[in-house]
């Protein structure tokens, strides 16, 4: 009776010895893997197992077997006469005295391949948020960019004019409230025009670059700097009233004059004008402008701060 039901059990079923040798096999197993009862029993289990599986039970599932008497719910796949793969859900178990291993062996199909499916899933899911995040990257470096040439001068790489007014005017507003004072100055090339007449546009190019150079070393990191037109620059210097700007604006310019960029000395004059609160801030640009107009009508290379108008 007890073989019958096991013989005709909807499992497939097999008894090993502890070599692994096949015992018993009943009808469900041997439907499942295509091989007569008379071509199993004696054979060893692997028979029915390819490579990975081989080492998987040789590795992992005897010494568990050993140890734990029970394994349940392994996931294996087994290979049928025709060599086409079963995956199957393995479980064994100790029976004493007798000393053999019943194995309990459900055909997983189904699970295969929903696993086989959320795996396709994730790996695309996986690509998909690689490409995201490399595109993110790339967007930020293009903004980046974008944002450089729309706030920096393409040759001296300093601020533009733009984005001068728009730091200037949030100065403003931020230094009224704290009663805070700052101070501006415009600087202008010398007769430039020779200078772009004597050595080429080129070599003219080269000496504003050095200048905008010397402007980044020379003014600390709090001032903002700007190119402001052709040969012209705007500096904002927080915190300096007109004398500490003046003095300033003085020592950069005997600076320049020192200095030679491809060969060439130039010379620059400076207007220097402080914020007072009330006014327009094309005011203060406009003092700083004329306060510059005089310097170049006093003879060049010199300061003039708003008050010698
Ligand atoms: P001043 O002392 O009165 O300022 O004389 P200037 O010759 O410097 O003045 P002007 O305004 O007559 O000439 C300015 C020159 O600056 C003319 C223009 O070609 C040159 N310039 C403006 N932008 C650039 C530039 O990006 N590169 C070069 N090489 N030259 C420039
Ligand atoms: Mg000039
Ligand atoms: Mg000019």
């Amino acid at each position: 009776m007890y073989d019958k039901i096991w013989q005709q059990a909807i499992i497939p079923l097999v008894t090993l010895n502890f070599g692994g040798d096949i015992l018993a096999v009943n009808d469900t197993f041997v439907k499942l893997v295509g091989y007569s009862a008379d071509e199993l029993v004696g054979q060893h289990f692997e028979m029915v197992m390819d490579n990975g599986a081989r080492f998987f039970f040789n590795s992992m599932l005897y010494p568990k077997l050993r140890m734990e008497k029970e394994i349940q719910e392994i996931y294996i796949s087994i290979r049928t006469s025709t060599q086409e793969v079963r995956y199957v859900m393995f479980n064994a178990q100790i029976t004493e005295p007798e000393h053999t291993i019943i194995c309990f062996i459900v055909p997983v199909a189904q699970r295969m391949e929903y696993m086989k499916e959320i795996r396709s899933i994730n790996k695309a899911l996986e690509e998909t948020l690689k490409e995201k995040t490399r595109l993110h990257e790339e967007l930020i470096i293009s903004n980046q960019t974008l944002k450089h040439y729309a706030e920096k001068d393409w040759l001296t790489k300093l601020y533009n004019r733009r984005v001068f007014l728009m730091k200037i005017e949030k100065i403003y507003e931020e230094y009224q409230q704290g009663g805070r004072v700052f101070s501006i100055c415009i600087l202008d090339v010398d007769n430039f025009k020779q200078v772009n007449d004597q050595y080429g546009h080129h070599v003219g190019d080269e000496v504003l670059i050095g200048l905008a150079n010397e402007m980044r070393g020379f003014f600390d990191s709090s001032c903002t700097l700007a190119r402001f037109g052709g040969e012209e620059f705007i500096i904002l210097l927080p915190d300096q009233d007109k004398t500490a700007a003046y003095k300033k604006a003085d020592l950069f310019r005997k600076r320049v004059k020192s200095q030679r960029w491809q060969g060439v000395s130039i010379t620059i004059s400076l207007g220097v004008n402080m914020v007072s609160y009330p006014s327009e801030i094309s005011d203060i640009i406009v003092g700083a402008d004329r306060s510059l107009y005089k310097a170049k009508r006093n003879g060049r290379d010199q300061v003039v701060l708003v008050d010698d108008l």
